[in-house]
């Protein structure tokens, strides 16, 4: 099969698989030159192409897939952790793309799957979209609410999608960087990764504390800058609930009350989000962030419980989830805990929250009349 058929079979397929769009990047040829006019084209395309080629010296094309969903509302029952619909549909678009790499395969040529590569980067490069100031890509029909999928072929094909000569769409609007909780967008574009709550969803480490306050429900992504996108509200419009046994899986108590015997939450929460982000010690975590949002004292029993868990990010979180939730009762219990505890940082987060009840009892007895 010669390659200009191939590449007619590829874009005919593209409804077939799922994918809202396919953009073809050729590695081989001098982009075009109003690419140029694009002050970051040319920083991106170079950047993408030693990437690719130091991944893979036969590439001679990156195919780009864009795989469109619909958002979940940001408004879940109470009690249940908030999840992105971001994560449950990046394996569907991911299984497509691999497909389509193995059609590929079949024809006669190289083709290789690749999670390494810049992809949004790539979809720029590929006409498919434009960057917001959030740093994400946003599409002309589904805006940013996408997952984007690369994949690379010796097959020799050539740029054809209409290009863009600006880079954004966002103007004047700051939105996306006045709401963002923690201040992780920068006015040029970038995105403040360490700040991102992103980063720290499902933790496999301790959450700094700034950042566990902010989190409040989320148990899995952050949709805030993308929400209140002028350029998204369209389609944010039509944003659903998770079915309700899918939601169920994510229930805090639930999670906290299972404690080391998860096995069953387990293999459900991986069916949905996959098993990279379906680990025991991870989600324990998260739940017990979350309770010591909600501070709810139904959750106290299970936070004691979750003081002994042998992971010691874990039995921080439960400490200072147990304190935010009932301050006096968590001082006693903690004081007890930091005798038996042997990791020192969860020693020193034990001790810190010991050192604040004090101060502020202090503060509050000085403040009496008399004094
Ligand atoms: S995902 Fe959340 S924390 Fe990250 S930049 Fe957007 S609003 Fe900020
Ligand atoms: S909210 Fe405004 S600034 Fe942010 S990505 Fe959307 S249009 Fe751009």
């Amino acid at each position: 099969m010669g390659s200009a058929f191939l590449r007619s079979i590829i874009k005919l397929s593209r409804e077939v698989l799922g994918f809202s769009d396919i953009g073809i990047i050729g590695l081989n040829e001098k982009p075009r030159s109003d690419y140029e006019l694009v002050s970051k084209y040319s920083e991106l395309y170079e950047h993408l192409k030693t990437t690719v080629i130091s991944k893979h010296d036969w590439a001679k094309t990156i195919i780009v897939l864009i795989w469109p969903y619909t958002p979940y509302k940001v408004h879940f029952p109470y009690g249940l952790g908030v999840y992105s619909a971001h994560y449950k549909q990046y394996p569907l678009g991911r299984n497509s793309a691999q497909l389509l790499s193995s059609f590929i395969e079949k024809t006669g040529f190289r083709s290789a799957c690749d999670s390494g590569i810049p992809v949004k980067a790539a979809a720029f490069c590929a006409g498919l979209g434009k960057y917001g100031r959030n740093s994400l890509i946003y599409t002309k029909e589904y805006g940013s609410w996408i997952t984007i999928h690369t994949l690379v072929t010796d097959a020799v094909f050539s740029y054809d999608n209409d290009f863009s000569e600006i880079i954004t769409d966002c103007e004047e609007c700051t939105l996306c960087m006045d709401v963002c909780p923690t201040k992780a967008i920068m006015h040029d574009g970038e995105l403040n990764k360490g700040r991102c709550l992103r980063e720290y969803m499902l933790p496999k480490g301790f959450v700094p504390l700034e950042m566990r306050k902010l989190m409040g429900s989320c148990i899995l992504g952050c949709d805030i800058c993308q929400i209140v996108c002028p350029n998204n509200k369209g389609r944010y419009a039509k944003a659903v609930l998770p079915p309700d046994d899918e939601v169920k899986a994510f229930d805090i108590k639930n999670i906290l009350c299972d404690g080391n015997n998860m096995d069953n939450i387990l293999d459900y929460i991986a069916n949905i989000v996959g098993t990279n982000y379906a680990k025991k010690e991870s989600i324990l975590s998260a739940a017990a962030i979350i309770a010591g949002n909600l501070k709810d004292i139904k959750f106290v029993p299970y936070l004691k419980k979750l003081l002994n868990h042998p992971n010691p990010p874990a039995r921080a979180h439960a400490a200072w989830a147990f304190a935010e939730t009932d301050g006096q009762s968590a001082k006693d219990i903690l004081a007890n805990a930091i005798t038996k505890e042997t990791d020192e940082y969860v020693k020193l987060e034990m001790e810190n929250i010991l050192l604040c009840a004090n101060a502020s009892r202090n503060h509050s007895e000085s403040d009496k009349p008399g004094n």
